[in-house]
């Protein structure tokens, strides 16, 4: 029987890009509540599975089970977003000349209908949102900057900051610490373990002492499937992982 706490199931998920084989039937289930990592050589098919899930790429076969009932690949990626599974790419996508505020003020807004989001001033619950939202991502006390004069960092926290907004469900990232400093690098993970109490997220990430640091199960993709999934010291002692990283 399935498990309640599976907020995501992928099953046997087949993706043809024409006939190359970018997942060859990949699975993985997410419980809630966790901080799962992806990782794998290039071209594995990380991104790839990503895009399914949001619905961005249509798999050729298997299934991806939201709530254990509700099957993604049947529905069209603004959906599927608004059924609560959001997605953040790795370039930041934010507007320079707007503040830190007004982005999470859209984003908030984002979720209410037309009407509301023309007529509705700030409500005191929203206040209080806002500013539990811009404490979590490290930006109290520059809320009123414009976005532009960010750091790099800074901009990636603002951009999750954005998809909390939404209250999604699952979070999908793409190597989220890219280009940060140590120091921006590790308050990213300490972010995604504090949002990992609430909501479950899948990581795709590149930088192994990150996933060292954070990760506590990691997934790991070849070829299109799943090769290994456990612990990091799991998954880093195991034959196949080995072979597959440095070729023995
Ligand atoms: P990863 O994220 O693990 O590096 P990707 O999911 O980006 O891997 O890619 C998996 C494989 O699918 C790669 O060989 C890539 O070249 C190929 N691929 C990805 N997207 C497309 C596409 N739109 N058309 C054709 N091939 C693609």
């Amino acid at each position: 029987a399935r498990k309640v706490s599976d907020i995501l199931r992928c099953e046997a998920v087949v993706v043809d890009f024409d006939g190359f084989k970018a997942l060859q039937g990949m699975n993985l289930t997410l419980r809630q509540g966790e901080l799962r990592f992806l990782i794998g050589p290039n071209g594995a098919g990380k991104t790839t599975l990503l895009d399914v899930i949001c619905g961005k790429v249509k798999p050729a076969s298997g299934r991806v089970l939201f709530r254990g009932e509700i099957d993604l690949t049947r529905k069209r990626e603004h959906r599927i977003a608004e059924l609560g599974i959001g997605r953040k790419f790795q370039a930041p996508s934010i507007f320079p000349s707007l503040t830190v505020r007004e982005h999470l003020e859209i984003a908030m807004r984002q979720n209410r209908s037309v009407f509301a989001t023309l007529t509705a001033r700030m409500s005191s619950e929203d206040e209080d949102r806002m500013a539990a939202q811009l404490k979590m991502i490290g930006l109290e006390a520059k809320a009123g900057r414009l976005a532009g004069s960010l750091s790099h960092g800074e901009k990636q926290w603002l951009e999750i900051g954005m998809m909390l907004m939404q209250e999604p469900d699952v979070l999908l990232l793409d190597e989220p610490a890219a280009g940060m400093t140590d120091r921006e690098t590790e308050k990213t993970g300490i972010l995604l373990r504090e949002i990992a109490r609430r909501q479950s997220v899948i990581v795709v990430e590149h930088d192994m002492e990150f996933v060292r640091n954070f990760a506590s199960t990691v997934t790991v993709m070849h070829e299109g499937r799943l090769l290994a999934e456990g612990s990091v010291d799991e998954v880093q002692n195991d034959e196949r992982v080995m072979e597959v990283y440095l070729g023995r």
